[in-house]
């Protein structure tokens, strides 16, 4: 009796060590810490950057044009603007379509703060309209309400990667007359009943930026279908210039140039361009490895009652895979996100948050009243969610890891 007593005390204590958190006390699924994202490099992108170098054309120049090229291809639109950020590119967008004071512009509150911020830069309204509680995009049926006679433009997301409910943004954008701008910054490689994410809208706005799927460092594309309206960006992109650097100061002759508008600088340079060619060319590939990773992640989590897994594909869609992203079931647990976050760091696993509804911002909430409350369902999920890491160069172990390190927690901090 007593040795059985023991017995059960002793593997008590060993199973507390090994199932007892690291933020706890307890001991770490991983000693070496495994970061959330890296961007992928090969020898392709380090020759490519070494010969713009020594190319000495370091500015906007040929590899910038060919990059647009190249993404235009890719993302089956007429015309590509290469710039430094897919944040320029929804100012430059808002700033071309002529949106500014005293306009409304509709978005969804789950999304990284710069979708609301470059419609402040222009002075013009931000009406935020609530997500989908399954696919946790804007909701095409809140977004009639929030349509006003001020409305000029909705900016969709395609949260994560999966792309917004376009049919349904484009027809309430034809009845009321609006502009659409997708903001794109997760979905390069994203499809859409038949079309090409970037093909679609007035503009649709990518991010090159470090984490996202072609990282230029800095950078971003911006798409559309519009000649009139490209060539006007590509001018307001540099100083509002009539002829860019490129032209003026090659071979092809000295061209006298005036500035035609008070433009931006907010140009993409060869530099970042050597970076994402040869990125562009993989990116498919190094989805199919972001497929595997999600649906291994899928498997493992959706036996997980606590937890809210992201929603199966839409019919004749294309997810682009940016983000893995779980939702905590708050009544389930005994510890909130942030919390559990923490943890899941201390367990040597990298994680992120994407995002907090930017409503809940301190300056959207001082600025303009917003609190807690007034677009539940962002708040449902956007207070409760966290990301994991999905990129192309984890390693078997790695994903079992952040399985094991996820499940650790969930039995740890769930609710009896
Ligand atoms: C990263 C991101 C942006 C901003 O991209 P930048 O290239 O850094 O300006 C915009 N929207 C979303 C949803 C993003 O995740």
């Amino acid at each position: 009796m007593v040795t059985n007593a023991l017995m059960l005390k002793c593997s008590n204590a060993l199973m507390n060590s090994i199932n007892l958190p690291a933020i706890e006390g307890g001991k770490p699924i991983r000693k070496d810490f495994l970061v959330f994202g890296r961007p992928l490099l090969f020898r392709e992108e380090i020759k490519e950057v070494l010969e713009t170098l020594r190319s000495g054309w370091w500015g906007t120049g040929p590899k910038t044009k060919f990059f647009e090229k190249e993404f235009a291809k890719y993302a089956h639109a007429k015309y590509a603007l290469a710039l430094s950020s897919c944040t320029a590119g929804t100012e430059l967008a808002l700033d071309i379509l002529g949106i500014g004071p005293g306009d409304e512009v509709i978005t969804t509150p789950l999304t990284f703060v710069s979708t609301a911020n470059v419609v402040l830069h222009r002075r013009a309204t931000v009406k935020f309209s609530d997500v989908d509680l399954n696919t946790w995009n804007i909701d095409p049926n809140k977004i009639e309400k929030a349509v006003t006679k001020k409305t000029k433009a909705i900016v969709p997301v395609h949260l994560h990667g999966r792309p917004a409910d376009m049919d349904a943004i484009s027809k309430i954008a034809k009845i009321h007359k609006l502009y659409v701008i997708e903001d794109a910054a997760h979905a390069a490689e994203a499809w859409y009943h038949g079309k090409k994410i970037g093909s679609i809208s007035d503009f649709t706005a990518f991010s090159f930026y470090a984490t996202k799927n072609v990282a230029t460092g800095e950078g971003g594309m911006l798409t559309t279908n519009n000649k009139e309206w490209y060539s006007t960006a590509a001018i307001r992109a540099l100083h509002g210039l009539s002829a860019d650097a490129w032209n003026r100061y090659s071979a092809h002759g000295f061209k006298p140039y005036e500035a035609v508008y008070p433009g931006y600088k907010i140009n993409m340079t060869d530099i970042q361009a050597s970076l994402g060619l040869p990125q562009l060319k993989s990116i498919d590939k190094s989805a199919k490895v972001r497929i595997k990773i999600w649906k291994e992640y899928q498997k493992a989590f959706s036996t997980i009652d606590s937890l809210i897994i992201p929603a199966p594909d839409e019919a004749d869609t294309v997810h682009a895979r940016h983000l893995y992203a779980l939702v905590l079931r708050p009544e389930m647990f005994k510890v909130d996100r942030n919390r559990f976050v923490a943890a899941l760091q201390e367990e040597g696993i990298g994680c992120g948050v994407h995002f907090i509804p930017v409503h809940l911002h301190e300056y959207y909430r001082k600025t303009f009243g917003y609190k807690p409350g007034d677009f539940p369902v962002s708040e449902k999920i956007g207070l409760n969610i966290f990301s994991l890491p999905i990129y192309p160069t984890m390693n078997k172990k790695d994903i079992k890891d952040v399985i094991r390190a996820v499940e650790k927690l969930v039995s740890y901090y769930r609710r009896n």
